[in-house]
């Protein structure tokens, strides 16, 4: 059973080396007195929050890894055996697993069976899953989105990020969106139809920038085309904060009145030892903002909810989906701390056991 293990506690950026592929040995049969499920994995997700998982934390809302021992987090696999009422052999399940070939789960309040198979299996790790799950929660229960309302996403293109945006549009939002590559950039714009988008490592005054791209979007929306109507009479309505720091400081000096803020993550200073300021919180009082975070975990009841309005989007093809998929957990460290440096087009997703 070959596994991927956490080698020690991790301080500032993870890196490749501080995970390394074991051989192990794994018995395929869940014990008779649990509840556990014995499983294939196929496919495993690499997701930011495992970043704090790699570091020993006095204080977090998930416990750190245990050098030593593989890393968890979010896949897909099928039951080998199992001794819980709920999961029968050969069930295609998503949820909490193991970075390795086979796992034996004893914890399965995170685990969910599937039902439909007519869509990619690695749809489970992320637009069906907790990534899609988070993109859901954040707009539509914490946004109240309304349609001709402006919609700004930061890490656009990512697992969550590319779901916002297009649930915006449909939505009926103008959608603004940022990523750090000209590529993902022209993803934004050409594949998931946001209105505007900018590379921020490209347009560091993220104050300029942001004023020119929600500009940009409102000549779309206004079908005005003449410089002379240049004015910035409007701004963000709504910020889909995935990143944190000099963004979210820059998104605050461009905010209209009442806009929210759904804080989903702040991924640019998970791995600073001391996290920037933000400065311009003032217009929180002034544009008479709401902004709030939340954990994804906590709105799992909502599932088959979502799971209602995301299946025929994808089987209508309203919303698209691109997954960045590694292949082997011989290159699930690599992939992870790739999310941190961008390497990822899409969802980061690493195939096991697939061939
Ligand atoms: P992504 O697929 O978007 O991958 C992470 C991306 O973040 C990278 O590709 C990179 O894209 C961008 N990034 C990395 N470092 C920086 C930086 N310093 N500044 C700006 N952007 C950076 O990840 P997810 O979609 O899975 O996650 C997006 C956010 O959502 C994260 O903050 C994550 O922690 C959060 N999250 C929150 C949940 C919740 O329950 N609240 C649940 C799941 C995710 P680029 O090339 O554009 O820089």
């Amino acid at each position: 059973n070959m596994k991927v293990i956490l080698k020690h506690y991790v301080s500032g950026s993870p890196q490749e080396t501080d995970m390394h592929l074991t051989a192990g040995t794994i018995k395929l049969k869940a014990p008779t007195d649990s509840n556990a499920v014995v499983v294939k994995n196929l496919f495993l997700s690499c997701d930011p929050y495992m970043v704090f998982k790699m570091m020993k934390l006095d204080r977090h809302y998930s416990e750190s890894y245990t050098p030593g021992l593989p890393i968890t987090g979010y896949g897909v696999a099928k039951v080998l055996d199992s001794s819980h009422p709920d999961f029968k052999n050969d069930d295609l399940v998503w949820g909490l697993t193991g970075w390795e070939e086979y796992s034996l789960i004893t914890e399965t309040n995170h685990l969910f069976k599937i039902q439909h198979t007519d869509v990619p299996l690695s749809y489970y790790a992320g637009i069906l899953g907790m990534p899609g799950m988070t993109a859901y929660i954040g707009f539509y229960e914490l946004c109240s989105p309304k349609t001709g309302e402006y919609v700004f996403v930061s890490a656009a293109s990512g697992a969550v990020g590319q779901l916002v945006g297009q649930f915006a549009k449909l939505q009926g939002c103008y959608v603004v969106g940022c990523a750090g590559s000209n590529e993902k950039v022209d993803l934004l714009k050409n594949k998931f139809g946001f209105d505007e988008a900018f590379n921020y490592k490209e347009e560091p005054d993220y104050n300029a920038a942001l004023k020119r791209s929600v500009y940009v979007a409102i000549l779309l929306a206004t079908e005005v085309k003449s410089d002379v109507q240049l004015f910035f009479p409007e701004g963000i309505d709504i910020y889909f904060d995935n990143v944190g720091g000099k963004i979210l400081d820059a998104v605050l000096l461009n905010l209209r009145v009442y806009a929210r803020i759904a804080v989903c993550g702040m991924i640019s200073q998970y791995n600073l030892e001391q996290p920037e300021g933000v400065h311009n919180l003032t217009s929180i009082v002034m544009k008479q903002v709401r902004m709030q975070g939340y954990l994804v975990f906590d709105y799992y009841h909502l599932y088959p909810k979502y799971l209602q309005m995301i299946l025929p989007m994808i089987r209508e093809g309203k919303v698209v989906y691109v997954e960045d998929i590694a292949d082997g957990l011989e290159n699930a460290p690599a992939a992870l701390v790739g999310l941190f440096s961008g390497r990822n087009i899409g969802k980061q997703v690493v195939a096991v056991n697939c061939v």
